[in-house]
């Protein structure tokens, strides 16, 4: 179990345009101890759902979903990550991943990101995506999604390019620990 320090803007690894991953490294025991070390580190977070690998040090198009949120409202997911233990939490992995269907139509969802603590703002986000990608088996996966979901995957793909969602933000506010 390792968990990991989350970088915080301002970084300039946060600010990178990260690599693709070979697929013959998938399988190697670097890559294979950072998805578990990705993993541990989200599982432990309070009110993360989504890590990019670049979030912990490594500039590499990986990025972590929580299981629970897929097909999942908001307000039910804040109620179930709470009673789930946090050792029982899975996640979903995505390898250079791209986006290769994005609905025109936009709404705006409120965002807020572990390397941006304390920091919410509203942000229009396609309502629904398709995603390419490889598993952490390297197996090609492709899935639609849509709600929190189809959100978390486009917040994720941002930081792979080095964008952060407070740079197309509006209404940015800072929550004290407290509010949560
Ligand atoms: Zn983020």
């Amino acid at each position: 179990m390792a968990k990991l320090p989350i970088l915080q803007e301002p970084n300039d690894i946060l600010r990178e345009k990260a690599s693709e991953v070979s697929l013959e490294s998938l399988a190697s025991g670097r890559i294979q101890k950072l998805l578990r070390d990705m993993h541990d580190t989200l599982v432990a977070t309070d009110i993360g759902v989504g890590l990019a690998a670049p979030q912990i040090s490594r500039s590499l198009r990986i990025f972590l979903v929580l299981e629970e949120v897929v097909k999942k409202k908001q307000e039910e997911l804040s109620k179930e990550s709470k009673e789930l233990k946090k050792k029982e939490r899975k996640t979903l992995v995505f390898v250079n991943p791209t986006i290769i269907k994005a609905s025109g139509k936009k709404v705006w969802m409120v965002e807020g990101c572990l390397s941006v603590d304390g920091i919410f703002g509203k942000i229009r986000r396609s309502e629904k995506v398709t995603i390419e990608a490889h598993d952490e088996h390297g197996k090609k996966i492709s899935r639609g999604a849509s709600g929190i979901f189809a959100e978390i995957i486009q917040h994720e793909m941002d930081h792979l390019d080095g964008v952060l969602f407070i740079d197309n933000a509006k209404e940015v506010r800072k929550v004290k620990a407290e509010e949560k």
